[in-house]
């Protein structure tokens, strides 16, 4: 692990971790200097990724969440895993929509955020064996095609 440019966050399945991991991950990515709307954009793919762990991977009971980041140029690249349940079909599972727990009123969007928000992202699972989700953001792109000059 190169220390400049990865980190990595171990930590049990509870709701205010969550907004732990959020944070923390927005704070490695801040060295690439990236706009409020792409800290946002980090901040809803990680808290959809490490939701899930909680609430589907460890279903309520306690279990540890791997995060790890790491920057490669202007990419930010982070995985999240959990050695829970695991997801029988994956194609399906990230279909909009697409959930398992609609008692707890989970409107099966948190796949389709983490796409929308995030440049690259691939799911890997084993059923009873658990679940890695990984995703890439490229940072500072709209400055390449936004206006950059001064008239
Ligand atoms: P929402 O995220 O909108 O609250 P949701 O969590 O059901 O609803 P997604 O985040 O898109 O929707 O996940 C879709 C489905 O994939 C879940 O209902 C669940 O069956 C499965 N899933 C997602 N992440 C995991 C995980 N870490 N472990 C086991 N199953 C998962
Ligand atoms: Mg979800």
């Amino acid at each position: 692990m190169n220390g400049k440019t990865s980190m990595e966050l171990r930590i049990g399945s509870s709701s205010e971790n969550e907004s732990l991991a959020r944070v923390c991950v927005a704070a490695f990515a801040a060295r690439l200097d990236p706009t409020l709307e792409e800290i946002a954009d980090i901040k809803t793919a990680v808290s959809e990724a490490v939701t899930n762990c909680i609430i589907h991977g460890y279903e309520g009971s306690e279990g540890e969440i791997r995060i790890s980041c790491s920057i490669e140029e202007k990419r930010l690249h982070v995985e999240v895993e959990d050695q829970g349940v695991g997801i029988m079909d994956i194609k399906q599972a990230m279909e909009p929509l697409f959930t398992t727990k609609p008692e707890l009123e989970r409107s099966g969007m948190g796949f389709a955020f983490m796409e929308a928000f995030m440049d690259e992202l691939s799911v890997t699972s084993s059923p009873g064996q658990g679940t890695k989700v990984v995703m890439e953001k490229e940072i500072g792109k709209a400055g390449l095609y936004g206006y950059s000059g001064t008239d």
